[in-house]
């Protein structure tokens, strides 16, 4: 295993990219969950996505219910509408602290590890890493909150 660079800066092009999913989950594939699950330990983050260490897969790990698990092509299929917010830090932005609303509760489907199809209700806390997570699976960073929208 191994501690992995985390890229940062707001501008860099693989934290701006939209990911693509994983085809297969492949040795691989578990390989590189290993290193991010080593990366976000040594870094004390809640969470952190392939771009931030210059992988363009539809992959990240985050911390549910204080766990952190790997979330393979997530997608959230339904967010309330009720938001509430709080301030966030990001691995990839040192010492930025940014105030980003979110979706109290969001419906969440990934594959495990084992390459089977999972899905969640998520709430507080746990749906906030997640949101985060998956909007770097999409190019999206939280300095976008701050300029008041959210880029596609
Ligand atoms: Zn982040």
């Amino acid at each position: 295993m191994a501690v992995l660079p985390i890229i940062t800066g707001a501008e860099t092009p693989v934290l701006r990219s939209k990911t693509v999913p994983v085809p297969k989950v492949t040795k691989e594939i578990r390989k590189l969950i290993k290193d991010m699950y080593e990366t976000v330990h040594a870094a004390e983050g809640g969470g952190l996505a392939a771009p931030q260490i210059g992988i363009t897969h539809r992959l990240c790990l985050a911390a549910i219910n204080g766990r952190i698990i790997p979330l393979i092509n997530p997608e959230i299929l339904v967010k309330s509408n009720a938001t509430d917010t709080m301030q966030e830090g990001c691995l990839s932005l040192p010492g930025l602290w940014i105030d980003v609303p979110r979706a109290k509760e969001i419906h969440l489907t990934y594959k495990d590890e084992n390459g089977k199809r999972q899905e969640r209700k998520l709430t507080g806390w746990d749906a906030r890493v997640v949101q985060h997570e998956v909007d770097h699976l999409d190019g999206v960073l939280i300095v976008d909150y701050q300029l008041g929208e959210k880029r596609g």
